[in-house]
């Protein structure tokens, strides 16, 4: 089969190393890819967003499948256009990807197919709006409704917060348009994990759970981030909770697309709060996530690429996905000054020597090389270091030890990646 990954993450790095083990794969191509993709299939030099000149390389090289990464292509219309071509897709179509790209979409469908999540109201109107949240329980939730990188979400515990949030929302000052339509949401408290899925438009398979680590800083202070680290599985997640939490929160909304006319065919990936009353949905993305894809995807035993075929086809394989037993850990390291302006130019040495320690991965994001031929960071996010165990606390050590054969002087990270979800095993 050839194949065309679309991406230049750790998180397509770790599904380009997944894709390259499959016995089905003819040739890969990754586009655009980076420096650690280079030995698993070729590079091309073609934009994740750019739609048209990813069809038109399809078409040419008459590939097979293609295999979103983010979800910026995807909001773009790649699936689309790819079906109108004839090429299989393993990814949702635009108006499927409105569960990761409109709030007030995901919860019509929770409401509609009797999905847990925080109760809910929209408002389109200000003073609505203000007059609501002059008696809604503190602290409260409100929430564009369109995408706003990470920044159309206020947990406010004052009541004056929450109408200085409302008003700055509604009045475009602070998410631009993604602001005109907003929805107020009950708090909910508990554990966050992340849940995924394969999805082929009528039926599930659980790919497994992952925590992730948003914030910067250590003990989750400090700006939010694309993700500094996450473990998988959360131990306080078991198997058998992640298939019960399936079933709630994924299956039933795969039945109400079907029923609405669009299936939703790709990998789900829903952010639950294990709440006191059972898992409840805060929000679907309509892809892997990253750090979380390079947790699980070190831990799967099975063809990632026939599963992904499957997703594409309507049909995913009988046998269920089957992942090892071990804990996953991966750290991020970022350029210093991330999430705001990152260093970059400066060199990266010992990743052979950190790469080949037992059970350790390295994934590459925003690296390249410099005109000496030397690997240098070049963005906020550049390496994701991953390491497996039969326990957490060792998957945790194998990864922070294999960070001190890393040579890189603008490299940042936290130290306290996992250390959540260890305090479970001694509560
Ligand atoms: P992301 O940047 O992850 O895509 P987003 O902007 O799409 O996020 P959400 O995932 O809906 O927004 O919310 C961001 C974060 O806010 C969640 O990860 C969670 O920590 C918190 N959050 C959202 N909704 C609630 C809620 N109802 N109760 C408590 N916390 C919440």
């Amino acid at each position: 089969m050839k194949v065309l990954l679309v991406g230049s993450g750790a998180r397509e790095h770790a599904m380009a190393a997944a894709i390259a083990q499959s016995p089905l794969l003819e040739k890969l191509f990754i586009a655009p890819g980076n420096p650690g993709t280079e030995s698993l299939g070729q590079n091309i030099p073609i934009q994740a967003e750019d739609v048209p000149a990813l069809i038109k390389f399809a078409q040419a090289e008459k590939i097979d499948l293609v295999v979103p990464g983010p979800e910026a292509p995807l909001v773009a219309g790649l699936a689309d256009l790819c079906i109108q071509a004839g090429i299989l897709c393993a990814g949702p179509t635009q108006q499927a990807a409105q569960l990761e790209g409109s709030k007030h979409f995901t919860k019509t469908i929770c409401d509609s197919a009797h999905i847990p999540t925080a109760q809910w109201k929209q408002f389109t109107n200000k003073v609505d709006a203000l007059s609501y949240a002059q008696t809604h329980p503190l602290p409260m939730v409100i929430k564009a409704d369109g995408l706003a990188a990470g920044k159309g979400v206020i947990i406010a515990s004052t009541r004056e917060e929450a109408l200085a949030a409302i008003s700055d929302m509604m009045d475009g000052k602070t998410v631009g348009h993604a602001g005109h339509s907003i929805v107020i949401e009950e708090f909910l408290q508990g554990e966050e994990v992340s849940l995924f899925a394969f999805c082929d438009g009528q039926s599930a398979s659980l790919i497994g759970a992952a925590q992730d680590h948003k914030r910067i800083g250590e003990n989750d202070t400090g700006p939010n981030t694309g993700g500094m680290g996450a473990i998988s599985p959360p131990p306080f997640f078991d198997h058998k909770a992640q298939q019960k939490a399936l079933q709630s929160v994924i299956t039933p909304m795969l039945t109400e697309m079907k029923r609405r006319g669009i299936p939703f065919r790709g990998i789900i990936f829903a952010g639950l709060m294990l709440t006191q009353n059972g898992p409840k949905l805060i929000e679907y993305n309509t892809r892997f996530g990253d750090p979380e894809a390079q947790t699980l995807l070190i831990r799967l035993k099975s063809d990632l690429l026939e599963a992904l075929y499957g997703v594409a086809q309507g049909h995913l394989p009988t046998k269920l996905v089957q992942f090892s037993e071990d804990f996953s850990a991966c750290i991020v390291l970022a350029g210093r000054g991330y999430p705001g302006k990152p260093a970059t130019g400066s060199p990266i040495t010992g990743l052979q020597e950190a790469a080949s320690l037992p059970d350790v991965f390295i994934f590459q994001a925003a690296t390249k090389y410099n005109e000496h031929n030397t690997l240098i960071g070049n963005g906020g996010r550049v390496l994701s270091v991953c390491a497996t165990a039969p326990t957490l606390r060792e998957a945790l050590k194998k990864a922070y030890q294999a960070i001190e054969k890393i040579h890189w002087q603008d490299g940042i990270w936290r130290q306290d990646i996992g250390a959540k979800a260890m305090a479970h095993f001694h509560s």
